[in-house]
């Protein structure tokens, strides 16, 4: 996930669908332009929990709709707000935000039937999860949020009794599954669960027309990380689970239906993806517009709707450019397909690494190419974090760390001149470090432990841990180890 480090709308687009893809904490801490920084730390501190709410942010898009509020009737709103997390401990022992117990079954492989429907705002279909099983076990546990499930049943048709645990606040429910017989270690198991998704659910997005550049029709994306799969599928939803998956996604005519996944056949209102690298929950994404597709190169897409196309394909045409850089650097691109989602304004990240389509605010669209770190950062995930994954979100910073210590070497690696490449990787380190002495010593405060790399979440939900600390202060340890035994690239 990425977030951009200045934005060159706010001033001129205050309305409350761009403060809302600026004011997650994540933009906003990234705002280091004076004249900005009262009102970004003031929504940044009233919006830590208003993004995995989504009862909340449909308000606020709702609220926008229908009274055009700006941006200071916003800053009341979310001031407004308090953060509803229950105070509780692990919800599991291997990752304290999942029920799941993959260490007793793990899934494989998951085989998605999904219908869109607009109407009523919700997924509605079936999910195959293959399952192999590592201990001897009578139950399955999976995470599940505000999803009705109709029915469980094994790939012969028997029956499953299920339980829904009691929802615990913005972390969802236990769902339980009973085996007829006792499943032995080494065992494979396959279940089907037919479900529909709530028009709350708290990884979609559901876009009226108004809310899109083309202004008619609907617009649908997801955003799962951290723990907001879960709310679109029943899942072990911790990254300490990787697995396959192919989907058949149903959507209207008129619509283009991506996924993190290869694009197979598209036969009228039906699109097939399939996902052969195994990811983890938080890497499933679905978006659903009326859109457009350029080339970017042998291997890249871009995508958006019709407005912005033409300016999208220009900003990115280096993408295979970087593509190349990062491979000399980390080894070949396994993913097979590279494409980018340039998304509606509200999307509330400045990139979000879901694999084989990176999702992008329309923020980067500088007219400049000067957000290409950007792009470096969401391609350099493509090794760190969806390959190489941190097993829970209290190491955070494995992903993000990583990721930005490789995205600032590539960086460099583009400028010939190799004292002036040094300067530029300097300089964006020196940057960091500002961006993190700031959110250390003014924003939570020296004794936090969220200021810790490794963070304890046993009482504390994963977006709400969210800050600049993992990045940064997970970038400037890596920086320090290569200063101080060498490392790859180095002469
Ligand atoms: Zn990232």
């Amino acid at each position: 996930m990425a977030i951009i480090e200045r934005c060159h709308s706010i001033e001129k687009s205050n309305t409350l669908e761009m403060s809302l893809s600026l004011c997650t904490k994540t933009l906003c801490r990234y705002f280091t332009n004076n004249s900005r920084t009262k009102l970004i730390n003031k929504l940044s501190r009233s919006s830590s929990t208003f993004l995995r709410n989504s009862i909340t942010y449909k308000t606020v898009l709702t609220k926008w709709e229908d009274q055009d509020l700006k941006v200071p009737k916003l800053v009341t709103f979310l001031t407004a707000r308090k953060s509803s997390t229950q105070v509780m401990g692990a919800l599991s022992p291997l990752d304290p935000s999942s029920f799941s117990r993959p260490e007793l079954a793990i899934i494989k492989h998951a085989s998605l039937s999904l219908n869109i429907d607009f109407e009523s705002k919700v997924l509605n279909g079936d999910a195959i999860l293959n399952f192999d099983v590592l201990e001897d076990i009578g139950e399955l546990v999976l995470d599940i949020s505000s999803l009705s499930i109709e029915s469980v049943e094994l790939d012969n048709g028997t029956k499953l009794k299920f339980d829904i645990g009691e929802p615990v606040p913005n972390f969802g429910s236990k769902l339980t599954i009973s085996l007829p017989n006792q499943a032995l270690v080494g065992e494979k198991l396959k279940v089907k669960i037919k479900y529909a998704t709530a028009p709350t659910a708290s990884a979609l997005q559901w876009l009226e027309p108004n809310q899109t550049s083309g202004k008619k029709h609907p617009y649908l994306f997801s955003q799962c990380q951290p723990i907001h799969a879960r709310s679109i599928v029943p899942c072990q939803d911790t990254p300490a689970v990787k697995f396959t998956y192919d989907a058949e996604v149903t959507a209207p005519e008129e619509f283009t239906v991506l996924m993190s996944a290869l694009r197979g056949e598209v036969r009228s209102n039906r699109t097939t993806f399939r996902q052969p690298v195994p990811i983890p929950s938080y890497l499933l994404a679905i978006a659903v517009g009326v859109l457009e597709q350029r080339s970017l190169g042998p291997r890249s897409l871009v995508w958006s709707e019709k407005e912005e196309i033409e300016r999208s394909a220009w900003e990115f045409a280096e993408t295979e450019k970087y593509l190349q850089a990062a491979e000399n650097l980390c080894g070949p691109y396994v993913w097979t397909q590279y494409d980018l989602l340039v998304l509606p304004p509200s999307f509330p990240y400045g990139g979000m690494e879901n694999p084989c389509l990176t999702f992008v605010t329309p923020t980067l669209l500088a007219g400049d190419r000067s957000q290409a770190d950007v792009i470096v950062h969401e391609i350099m995930h493509s090794w760190t974090g969806n390959l190489v994954t941190n097993k829970n979100f209290e190491h955070f910073w494995l992903n993000e760390g990583f990721t930005v210590f490789l995205e600032r070497k590539v960086g460099a690696s583009l400028i010939s001149d190799p004292v002036e490449a040094k300067k530029s990787r300097d300089f964006h380190s020196l940057l960091g470090l500002q961006e993190l002495s700031e959110a250390v010593n003014q924003e939570l405060g020296v004794d936090n432990q969220l200021t810790r790399l490794v963070v304890d979440l046993n009482a504390v939900h994963p977006d709400d841990a969210f800050s600049t600390v993992p990045y940064e202060k997970g970038s400037l340890f890596l920086r320090y180890l290569e200063d101080l035994l060498g490392g790859p690239g180095e002469n």
